[in-house]
């Protein structure tokens, strides 16, 4: 039987920017999204009924078709008339629901993975478009890599992302945020404060990550520190921490801080360790999906 390998790599946020909002809701942002190597493996494998099957040892994450990866598989067979099963084994590594497009990243691997088990020869914009459909954070994760995402966050501009020896220290609390929400709370805000994205971009292409850590900023991240402090508290902690600069991540709860060297940032993840167990230190990565064989 045939079966993929896939490595659905998360994102963090080095800046978001809300613009307004579109007729239908969804809201206009400019933000700069990079590729981490925090990630979860998906195998698919073909199976003799024509079912989408998924498993995971994850007790947060749903097993039918609300989860994003049948969805995506439904949307490739029903686009081409395929009327093979498929079983997908889902690893999961980055937080659910935490402002990492741990599900977006899922859906664009079993894109890409589909599209290459199935021979369907599909380009990357077929892809993407197809991505929009499940999510408008999907197109990204399916190349991924450093961008300026525009409109609802599909128009992707390529830009130089952070250099591979900056160690990103990740902290999730254990704590609900709904995005929903948080774009509502900032809908009835006056935003006073937004990010310089063409200060951040050149700031990248010139490395110079002490400039960008200190002028990273998410519009978002007011409206959630509001609702729990301890998002505040954790990057207070990075901060005294040696952390050159410390951010929420999209709507939240994970908090990131950058570091020039991997002795610090093990020093304050053996700090947030005891109160938070999902806390990595990883680094940058260009591809967000990758074929693992
Ligand atoms: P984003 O940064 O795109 O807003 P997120 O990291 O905040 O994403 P996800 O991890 O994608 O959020 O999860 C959001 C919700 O989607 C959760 O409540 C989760 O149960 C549901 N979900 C459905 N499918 C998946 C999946 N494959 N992986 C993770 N969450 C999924």
């Amino acid at each position: 039987m045939n079966s993929i390998k896939l490595k659905s790599r998360a994102k963090i946020n080095l800046s978001i920017d809300v613009l307004g909002k579109r007729q239908d809701g969804y809201h206009l942002v400019e933000m700069i999204m990079q590729t981490i190597d925090l990630y979860d493996l998906i195998e698919i494998s073909e199976i003799e009924d024509n079912q989408i099957i998924i498993k995971s040892a994850s007790d947060e994450i749903p097993l039918d078709c609300n989860n994003l990866v049948y969805k995506a598989a439904d949307l490739i067979k029903q686009k081409f008339n395929i009327t093979k099963g498929i079983e997908i084994d889902i690893q999961k590594n980055i937080p659910v629901a935490a402002g990492m497009a741990g599900g977006s990243s899922n859906a664009a691997a079993i894109l890409v993975g589909l599209n290459k088990l199935w021979n369907l020869n599909l380009s990357d914009q077929a892809l993407e478009e197809l991505g929009l459909k499940l999510g408008a954070d999907v197109p990204f994760c399916i190349n991924g890599g450093a961008v300026l995402a525009s409109g609802i966050g599909e128009e992707l501009t390529p830009i130089k992302g952070l250099s591979k020896d900056i160690c990103i220290l990740v902290c999730k609390p254990d704590l609900f945020v709904s995005t929903k929400e948080v774009y509502e709370s900032l809908d009835s805000k006056h935003i006073d404060k937004r990010p310089n994205n063409k200060f951040l971009i050149d700031c990248l292409k010139n490395e110079d990550i002490r400039k960008l850590a200190e002028n990273m900023f998410n519009v978002l991240e007011e409206v959630t520190v509001e609702k729990h402090p301890v998002i505040q508290q954790i990057k207070d902690i990075m901060i005294k921490n040696k952390a050159l600069g410390a951010m929420m991540s999209g709507s939240g709860p994970t908090v990131f801080g950058l570091y020039d060297n991997i002795e610090d940032a093990n020093i304050c993840k053996s700090i947030l360790e005891n109160h938070f167990k999902q806390t990595f230190v990883v680094a940058c990565e260009e591809k967000g999906v990758e074929v693992n064989g």
